[in-house]
């Protein structure tokens, strides 16, 4: 039986058809073999195949399957850690610059939906709001910080203007942002893939790697064929699991869920977000939603590091919407679906090589809708020559998870940790 994680969602109903790819079927040479269809693999993919090179890639169930297909759909800026962890490690000069990658992956983001006409529904606008009123001085120190490093497309809301913009009373203020939105994440990932097609990579789905070999030859197993090439690219991020061995406990998979109500019409739409922002509040646990293009109410949050899944995704997330939304106490979930995030330790993703021909980046901590392309490019100017972007980000240190029986208790207690600190601060 599929778990309920899976179910369909909202996306999967309204996906632009997608041609199946066929599984990987006997030996195959490449100049680079990339593991994953998903922004992280089809973005390095995309920019490879345009470049020339053979591309084949490898996706163990279908495009979009992973987090790509079924996040939030909120379109980030910065990096999930903030600012202060990577200036810790890399200093004042190169947080600046890994801010200005993180600005330059947002209009990638925009380049690429705009080169390759993909159908995506991008939308600007973005609110960070606060739950509680103590924390308004945070929304000046994060404004005047952006500022500090040439984003200035951002105002504050009093919680008179976030309550004209919002239906909530939930909340005390916020921080507005011109240059962050929202998306259909999964239309934007089957556009990266037919994007990549075109320029001639190859896609097999339904072909889940099952080893690789890091050394100077990469290359990657499936049940039906292998793939031999002179770069390896792994995008796998909280889907890869043991294939990997070397990557598995660099990150943490924590399942996030989400549900999409009825359509609720364009004027009871409006009311809840008057002018379709998308919107976060700036807890630990993040709570997030925006409308959909057919006036939903797509409300996602919880985390949850236990691999115990709530027996019914609908009734568990539906109280959170309401304690934000009282008035869409009588309006039916028609989607309740989750995916797995994989976060770091310091919350900034974690990249670098295997030997000195493989490439992986993941743990972009719920970040990765305009990130995780990003990355995926970076690799790609890596393995043709162009090094110095990507090996900024590589230099930051990342601590590696527990491993074995002590490895969920641990993080079911650090999870229980942060509601608690949610719910007292
Ligand atoms: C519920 C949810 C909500 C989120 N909300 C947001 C948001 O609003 N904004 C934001 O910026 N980020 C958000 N994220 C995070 C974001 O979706 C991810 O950071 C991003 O999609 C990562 O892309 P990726 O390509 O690295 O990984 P994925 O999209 O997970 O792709 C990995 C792919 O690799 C494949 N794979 C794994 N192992 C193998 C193997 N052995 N062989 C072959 N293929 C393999 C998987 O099947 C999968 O398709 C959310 C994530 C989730 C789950």
């Amino acid at each position: 039986m599929p778990k309920s994680i899976d179910a369909l969602s909202y996306y999967a109903a309204t996906a632009t058809p997608f041609a199946a790819q066929p599984a990987l079927a006997g030996e195959v040479t490449a100049d680079v073999c990339v593991i994953g269809a998903g922004y992280t693999g089809l973005s390095a993919a995309l920019a490879l195949a345009e470049a020339g090179y053979k591309v084949v890639v490898l996706e163990a169930n279908t495009v979009g399957f992973g987090a790509s297909g079924r996040n939030g759909g909120q379109v980030c800026t910065g990096f999930s850690s903030g600012q202060a962890k990577i200036e810790a490690q890399l200093g004042k000069d190169g947080a600046r610059k890994c801010f200005a990658l993180a600005e330059e992956s947002k209009v990638l983001l925009k380049e690429r939906i705009a080169k390759h006409a993909i159908d995506c529904d991008l939308t600007w606008g973005y609110i960070h709001a606060i739950p509680k009123a103590h924390q308004f001085d945070e929304l000046k120190a994060w404004k005047d910080e952006y500022g500090a490093l040439g984003y200035t497309d951002t105002s504050i809301l009093t919680k008179a203007e976030l309550e004209a913009k919002l239906g909530s009373r939930a909340y005390h203020g916020g921080l507005r942002e011109g240059g962050a939105g929202h998306l259909h994440p999964l239309n934007y990932c089957l556009g990266l893939a037919r994007a990549a097609i075109a320029a001639g990579a190859a896609i097999h789905e339904n072909s889940p790697v099952l080893s690789v070999e890091t050394g100077a030859a990469p290359s990657a197993r499936t049940a039906q064929g292998s793939v031999r090439a002179k770069f390896m690219v792994i995008g796998g991020n909280a889907y890869l699991g043991q294939t990997v061995p070397a990557l598995a406990n660099r990150i943490m998979p924590v399942a996030s869920y989400i549900i999409a109500t009825e359509p609720l019409g364009q004027n009871r739409a409006r009311s809840l977000i008057r002018d379709n922002e998308a919107v976060a509040n700036t807890k630990f646990i993040v709570d997030y939603f925006r409308l959909t293009k057919d006036t939903r109410m797509l409300f996602g949050g919880r985390a949850s590091y236990s691999t115990l899944e709530p027996p019914n995704l609908g009734a568990y997330m539906r109280p959170r919407m309401l304690k934000v939304f009282p008035q869409l106490r009588d309006v039916k979930i028609d989607y309740a679906w989750g995916g797995y995030i994989a976060i770091t330790y310091n919350r900034i993703p974690d990249c670098g090589r295997l030997g000195a021909s493989t490439y992986y980046a993941h743990g972009y901590s719920g970040q990765g809708v305009a990130l995780a392309g990003l990355y995926g490019k970076l690799m790609a100017e890596a393995i043709r020559g162009q090094a110095e972007r990507f090996d900024l980000l590589a230099r930051i240190k990342h601590l590696p998870f527990p491993g074995g029986p002590v490895r969920t208790p641990m993080l079911v207690a650090a999870m229980m940790y942060f509601r608690l600190r949610d719910a007292l601060s």
